[in-house]
């Protein structure tokens, strides 16, 4: 039978690129849920919205169509019909996006969406919140970490080769980011009880992968 898998845990430490390994393996649907809120994110800061009015981002959410599709390399999020992909991993996305995901009109329309995502099982979804608040009955979850330096490293080489920020300074904004998401009220990053922990740290992604893959196809055996 098909199962639903839950990948949560902080910035950086191997989740979209272990997922999307997953879920090519096993022939399952990837679901970016980061990638979801770096799209209200970017969508806010065209509108000119501040970060921390739930009213106008939750209003500006519903009317936001949000489709993400698998693609070659990364997975491509459509919004209203609009390719973003490329515009979803900047700097300034990087510093805002946790604000709008702490705004709890968006969270829950993000939360509807990705349950209904995911009804129908088969599907590989990476994110903070699933093994706890959206998917609590995904059959297997798994807590991936790495120390902030790996996960500073790895988001560094995703901003290319004008970095425009050092790497000390990355692995200070990746620890604010954290904080913020560890911190909020509503599903905050958290392992769940029942999530098995890896941590990343010098391990390849695809021992890492190949190991969630044995433990899924063990799930769905049974
Ligand atoms: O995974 P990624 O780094 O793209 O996520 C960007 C941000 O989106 C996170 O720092 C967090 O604030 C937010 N997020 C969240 N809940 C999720 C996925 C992402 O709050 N399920």
């Amino acid at each position: 039978a098909r199962i639903n898998i839950a990948i949560d845990g902080p910035a950086g430490a191997g989740k979209s690129t272990v997922a999307r390994m997953v879920a090519r393996d096993l022939a399952y649907i990837y679901v970016d849920t980061g990638a979801m809120y770096r799209a209200v994110t970017l969508k806010a800061i065209e509108a000119g919205l501040s970060m921390d009015d739930d009213v106008s981002v939750g209003k500006l959410a519903r009317e936001l169509d949000i489709v993400l599709l698998p693609g070659k390399e990364a997975q491509l999020v459509l919004v209203n019909g609009q390719d973003v992909s490329p515009l979803l991993r900047t700097l300034d996305i990087n510093r805002n996006v946790s604000y709008i995901a702490r705004l709890v009109s968006v969270r829950k329309q993000m939360a509807d969406l990705q349950r209904r995502m995911a009804m129908a099982k088969g599907v590989v979804m990476d994110g903070r919140d699933i093994g706890t608040h959206v998917l609590p009955d995904a059959e297997l979850k798994v807590f991936l970490t790495a120390t902030p330096r790996e996960r500073a490293t790895r988001r560094y080489r995703e901003l290319g080769d004008n970095p425009g920020i050092t790497l000390d300074q990355l692995e200070r904004e990746i620890a604010e980011r954290d904080r913020l998401d560890q911190e909020r009220e509503i599903a905050p990053l958290l392992r769940a009880q029942d999530a098995r922990l890896i941590d990343s740290t010098g391990r390849s992604i695809d021992e890492v992968a190949e190991e969630i893959v044995q433990w899924g196809l063990a799930i769905a055996r049974t």
